[in-house]
Order: C-alpha cells, then sequence, then structure tokens
C-alpha cells in the first residue's frame, strides 16, 4: 500500500513518486498530492500549498539539478503556491497553460507556454499536454506515455467527486465532456490532486458520469415536485438538512447551481442565479 503520510516521498511505479502536502481538508482528502515523474529529470506536477517543509521534501527526494520542470494541473490554491518557492530551489523550468482564466491571485511568470497536444520530454519520459477544462478553465491533465498513467489533478480524485462550482470557473457541461474524452484514453492508472492512486481508470469515469446523470434527474424530479426552488432548498431535499458539515452544504450548493446552469442551457429549467427561485421550462 503506497504512502500517503505527508512528507514521504512514495514510489508508485519506477517512474513515478509521490509525495502528499500537509493540507487536509474536506476537499483536500489526505492533502495536494505533488507527483514526481522520471529520475534523471526530474517533472514535478503540482507543488502544491506554499509550505517549506514541502517543498523541502520534494527538492530533498531527488538532487535538486535534477528537477527539470515544474508543472500546473491548474491555478487553484492547493495546487499553486509553491511553484516559486520550489523554481527559486531547484532552477527549473515553470511550465504553464498558455490560455484559459487564471484564479486572480496567481503571479506566476512561465518558462514555457504549453498547450493541448504539446509534451515535456524527459530523457526516461514524455508526458503528453491534455486541456480538460470542467473543474477549472484552464485545467490540464498530463498523460505519461511510458505508463498510460494520466494525471488528472482536480478532474478527477480518489474518495471524493470533483467540484464544479460556477462561481470558480466550472462547467458542468463542459466538465461531463472532459469526462467523456478522458473515457476515451487507453489508460493504466489515474493520479489523481488527491487521494491514492485509481487502478480501474475506467471504471472510474463511469462512476463520476453516472453520478452526475443521476443527479441531475434528481434535481429536475425535484423541481417539477416542487414547481420552483432555490438552490438551497434543494440541497436540503437532496442532502438532508442536518448531518453535514456548513462548508459541504455550501459545496452541495454549487454542484446543484452549477446542474442547474447546464439544465438552462439546455432549455429544460428557468432561472437566473444561485440565490434565485429556478423552475422547469
Ligand atoms: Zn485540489
Amino acid at each position: 500500500m503506497p504512502d500517503l503520510t505527508p512528507g514521504v516521498a512514495s514510489a508508485l511505479s519506477p517512474l513515478v513518486r509521490r509525495i502528499v502536502a500537509t493540507n487536509p481538508g474536506p476537499f483536500t482528502g489526505p492533502g495536494t498530492n505533488t507527483y514526481l515523474v522520471g529520475i534523471d529529470e526530474v517533472a514535478v506536477i503540482d507543488p502544491g500549498p506554499d509550505d517549506k517543509k514541502h517543498v523541502d521534501s520534494i527538492v530533498g527526494a531527488s538532487m535538486k539539478e535534477r528537477v527539470r520542470w515544474v508543472m500546473l494541473t491548474h491555478t487553484h490554491p492547493d495546487h499553486w503556491p509553491a511553484t516559486k518557492r520550489l523554481v527559486k530551489a531547484t532552477g527549473a523550468e515553470l511550465v504553464m497553460f498558455g490560455k484559459g482564466k487564471k484564479e486572480k491571485d496567481v503571479d506566476l511568470v512561465p518558462d514555457r507556454v504549453i498547450d493541448a497536444g504539446d509534451s515535456i520530454e524527459g530523457s526516461e519520459f514524455g508526458l503528453e499536454v491534455l486541456h480538460t477544462p470542467g473543474h477549472a478553465p484552464n485545467h490540464l491533465c498530463f498523460l505519461l506515455e511510458e505508463e498510460r498513467v494520466l494525471f488528472t489533478g482536480d478532474t478527477v480524485l480518489d474518495g471524493m467527486y470533483s467540484v464544479v462550482n460556477p462561481a470558480r470557473g466550472g462547467d458542468m457541461a463542459v466538465y461531463l465532456k472532459t469526462l467523456e474524452r478522458l473515457k476515451k484514453l487507453r489508460l493504466s492508472r489515474i493520479a489523481p490532486g488527491h487521494g491514492d492512486v485509481i487502478e480501474e481508470p475506467k471504471a472510474k469515469l463511469d462512476d463520476y458520469l453516472s453520478h452526475r446523470k443521476q443527479r441531475e434527474q434528481q434535481v429536475l424530479r425535484l423541481l417539477k415536485k416542487r414547481g420552483s426552488a432555490k438552490v438551497k432548498e434543494l440541497v436540503g431535499d437532496i442532502y438532508g438538512n442536518d448531518g453535514l458539515p456548513p462548508e459541504l452544504i455550501e459545496a452541495a450548493g454549487w454542484q446543484v447551481h452549477a446542474h442547474l446552469v447546464k439544465l438552462k442551457a439546455e432549455g429544460k429549467v428557468s432561472g437566473t442565479n444561485a440565490r434565485s427561485a429556478w423552475s422547469p421550462a
């Protein structure tokens, strides 16, 4: 069983090591996963929160001059803030997506801009870049060609579902299309941004898709039953009013809202925003 203890570099395969950051929580699981790909030349995926100890662990896991690239799946604050510290400590090249909206407090300047179809070529590996919007508009996944491992950031997670929050660039319709695209890839494993390695990628993607389809149907049914309802009321119907901590109730509201926005675009419901009432079209 690979180690999810924060700060400990755990070998997942001949080419991949993982270090979990010390930021466990309801949205981060055991913490953000930082991946080290390669041995002689290393690409670091998602340096995580700005924590000196975590960066020391990343640098300590390789000879620092071997760290050649720092790459980000997206710019949510549990994935990127250690970037500057890590780049400074290693002299690595910062490789970032050139398009797609960034979070407003991200002040990183890439050394190299990448886009879908590009690849990072190390002496032992190739990492293909996939643009996978939905969780965030600038979300990328990276496919390790030699092992068919997909680094999914927050697009696919272990132990929880990905949050699609329209207030932070999340788009449910786009997200579902991304999942359908990922399903077509030949994958051996998924290395998610949070949680352990997923050994059955296709079953996981099927589960993610059916979870969303069921939720969408449930939202439609509840709206028909009620005639009209606010997001808060739908969350109460779906999850019950007690038992969930407040931050998870809020996240549940984002999900329901994201489904409503998608259904509105499809002409199936009418309404305007997260606080207004929605009704069947
Ligand atoms: Zn995350």
